[in-house]
This record gives C-alpha cells, structure tokens and sequence, in this order.
C-alpha cells in the first residue's frame, strides 16, 4: 500500500550495537489530516450565516433611531463581537491552509520596506489613541524570496501585537539586518512584556498567558501560530524575547537562500 507511513527511530548502545524502532503512523496521519480538513470546513460553512447576521445587524444600526439607547448599545455590541467571530474564523481559515497544503508558491520577490509601510498606513497596524512611536528601520533594497500574502500576514501580526501591548506613549521599532546567517526581521516594543515561562509555549494556538487580559485586547490568539507557520513555510525561525514590565522583541529569521539579491527599480514605493 502506498499510503502507509512508517516512522523509525534508531538508537545506539555502543559498538556496533543498534535499536531501530519502527512505527505504523498512518492512522495517526489520517486522523490529522482529518482534523484538519474539518477545521477548514467547518470554518467556511460557519462564513456564510456570518455574514447574514452582520448584513442584518448593520441595517439595524444604521436604522435604529438614537434615542433607543439600549437597544442601540446591545446592536453595537453584538456588532462587535461578530466582527471578532469573523476574525476568528478568518485565523482558523489561514492556519489550516498553512498547515494543510504545500509551500509551493515561495519563490516570488518581496520587498520588505514597502511591505511595511504599508502595513503601516493601513492603520491595521496602529492605534491612533495610544499615540505610539513608530520607528523603522528597514534597507529599502531588502529583498525576500517567498508569499507576500502570507509574509504580510506574518509581519502584520507581529506589529499588531506590539500595538496592543504596549501601553499609551510608548515606542516600537521594526529593524531589519542582514548578516552572513541570513536576514533579520524584529519587531520591538517597549510594553507589558511576557513572563519567560510563557515564551515557550506562546506559538501554540489559543495559548494565552493571562487570560482576563483577552476581553480587553480583542485578539483571536491564533496570530503568533500564524507567524511561526509561514516562517516554517520560508525555513525561518521566530525567536522571542522579553522582559516583563520592560517590553519584548519578536526576530524573524530568514536563511541566507531566502535572500534575494535587490533589484532596483520594480516595485519602487
Ligand atoms: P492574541 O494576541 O490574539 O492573544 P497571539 O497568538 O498573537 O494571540 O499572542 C499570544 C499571546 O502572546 C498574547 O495573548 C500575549 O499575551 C502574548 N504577546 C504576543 N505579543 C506580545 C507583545 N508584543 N508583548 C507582550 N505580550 C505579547
């Protein structure tokens, strides 16, 4: 049978003297495989319903004379909340695809600067009532080999979450170098930090160090899962680091094959 898929573990004792283990996992690769097209499914079959509450709730709200006050505050709120629930299953859509199909579009050129600074400006990126300091600091040659979709996504995140933890006033700074071990990407902030017991584990899916602070920052908590998917996707890494109350640094690292050589004049701005 074609399908079958076996995994070995081999093990030495000492001279000469070796254990190889082999295991039957095709039953466990179907059972992922399976998980994972149900994800995908349900998330899209849950889209459609989605989107006919939204349209309903937003006539309500457009209609909805102002002095009906408390029914005006519930529409907003459930207004609000389906956007999150859009969110969530827009995360939950571009996980399983990431995790469900292969990388094979990765070899397009993208531009790092302009990728930022349009991140930027679409105001996804920021939040005008914390009136952060934005600093970046990218070459505007920087050049990588891979998916604009989904590096955008990735760098996207990143910045996302510096936003939201780092408190009014304070300073984020987006840095990319490139070295003979690859390119760097980091994006810093000078917010609430994460404890180091927590850093470990922060790229699983809906894993959240404190969960109260959720309510209150509105993500999905799928965003670093995304970010460390598509670097696996591009053979690079997230690294991680933080001190609580002082701020934390989030570094892509791309392998020196990603890079590719600028072109100058293409894509300019
Ligand atoms: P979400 O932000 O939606 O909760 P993420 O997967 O993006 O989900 O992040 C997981 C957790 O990692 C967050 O809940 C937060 O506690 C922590 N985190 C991520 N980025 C930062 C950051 N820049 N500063 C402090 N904590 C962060």
């Amino acid at each position: 049978d074609d399908n079958v898929q076996l995994e070995y573990t081999i093990t030495r004792f000492g001279a000469g003297e070796w254990l190889v283990l082999v295991r039957d996992v095709t039953r466990l690769h179907n059972l992922e495989q399976m998980r994972k097209d149900f994800v995908a499914n349900v998330s899209h079959e849950l889209k459609t319903p989605l989107t006919v509450l939204k349209g309903y709730l937003e006539t309500l709200i457009d209609t909805m004379p102002p002095e009906q006050k408390r029914v005006h505050r519930a529409l907003l709120q459930m207004n609000q909340q389906s956007q999150r629930m859009e969110a969530l299953i827009n995360d939950l859509l571009l996980l399983a695809r990431l995790e469900g199909t292969e990388a094979d579009k990765h070899n397009q050129r993208v531009q790092i600067a302009p990728m930022l600074r349009r991140l930027r400006q679409d105001g996804q990126a920021t939040d005008p009532e914390k009136n952060h300091e934005l600093h970046l600091e990218v070459d505007p040659s920087a050049t990588v080999f891979g998916d604009p979709a989904e590096l955008q996504s990735a760098f996207g995140n990143l910045i996302t979450n510096a936003v939201k933890y780092t408190p009014q006033n304070g300073r984020i700074e987006i840095r990319w170098w490139e070295d003979d071990r690859g390119g760097h990407l980091s994006v810093h902030d000078n917010g609430v930090g994460i404890d180091p017991r927590h850093i470990p584990r922060l790229t699983e899916r809906f894993y959240r160090p404190d969960s109260s602070r959720v309510t209150q920052t509105g993500g999905t908590g799928l965003g670093l899962a995304i970010v460390k998917h598509v670097l696996i996707r591009h053979n690079a890494r997230l690294e991680i680091q933080s001190q609580p109350g002082k701020g934390s640094t989030f570094t892509c690292h791309f392998p020196p094959h990603r890079l590719a050589p600028a072109q100058s004049v293409e894509e300019a701005g």
